[in-house]
């Protein structure tokens, strides 16, 4: 795994559960709680996707949910990046042929990490929140070589 370098901040999270039965959002919950209290490393989940950098997504979404979901992921700021949680919202998981399912979250928004699992470990969901974060702090330095 690539080293962070000159991230400026903390990393804000937003997470939004679409159909999930909850078991991949308790696994998220877990990574707060003090056995991994993952602020303390500058991780920090916040209440609105206008504050967050990166997007962590669980569940098989249901279509009524697809538009929002679509609009939380437009209200994150540039650069920003999207974590799927579970194999629901990877593959769909056991919901894969459901009636009212709009398919994975890649065919919703762009997906930058999966995290397979049903549900994952925490230490997976850390990891990949780690991912993500590298590839803010590259397109951050992306964005500041074009100011130059
Ligand atoms: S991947 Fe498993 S644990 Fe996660 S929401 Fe789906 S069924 Fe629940």
């Amino acid at each position: 795994m690539g080293k962070l370098t000159n991230f400026k901040r903390s990393i804000w999270v937003f997470h939004a559960s679409g159909g999930s039965c909850n078991a991949c959002d308790i696994e998220i919950v877990a990574v707060l709680t003090p056995r991994y209290d993952v602020e303390r490393f500058g991780i920090k989940l916040v209440g609105s996707p206008r504050h967050a950098d990166v997007l962590l997504v669980t569940g098989a979404i249901p279509r009524d949910f697809a538009d929002k979901l679509r609009r939380v992921y437009e209200q994150m700021p540039d650069p920003k990046a999207v974590v799927v949680v579970g194999n629901c919202g990877t593959s769909g998981g056991v919901f894969y042929d459901s009636y009212n399912i709009a398919g994975p979250i890649d065919e919703i928004i762009p997906v930058d990490v999966y995290v397979p699992g049903c549900p994952p470990r925490p230490e997976a969901i850390i990891d990949a929140v780690v991912k993500a974060w590298l590839k803010i702090e590259k397109l951050e330095k992306e964005l500041e070589g074009k100011k130059e």
